[in-house]
């Protein structure tokens, strides 16, 4: 599963972040998801809570997160649109020649310790 194998990266960069900052317990972490990154929210949040009791350092984290809207760069009239209402091609122009600028990441924002 997707969302599986990201928690158990974050997970684990997590424990690391704890112990060099010498944390015992972290209280909650903010997570930025792009709207094309392909990982299902709710899921996520599943994998989250099932996946957090093994670490002891992330017990009794809150998962929060935030989605970043994904944008396209049309390199024909050079101008940035929605990528997720009209694709891959330029809704201004119909160039084909475009490519994602943001929304495909997954990124610790933020974390609090306890
Ligand atoms: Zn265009």
């Amino acid at each position: 599963m997707h969302e599986m194998g990201i928690i158990i990266h974050l997970a684990k960069t997590l424990d690391e972040t704890a112990q060099e900052q010498g944390l015992t317990e972290i209280g909650s972490v903010t997570l930025q998801v792009g709207e094309v990154s392909g990982i299902v929210t709710d899921l996520f949040v599943d994998c989250w809570n099932y996946f957090k009791k093994k670490h002891p350092v992330l017990e009794n984290s809150e998962l929060k997160l935030e989605t970043i809207p994904a944008v396209t760069w049309c390199d024909g009239c050079k101008t940035n649109y929605e990528t997720v209402k009209y694709g891959k091609i330029c809704p201004k122009c119909g160039s084909k020649e475009t490519w994602l600028v943001q929304g495909n990441e997954c990124i610790i924002k933020e974390i609090e310790a306890q």
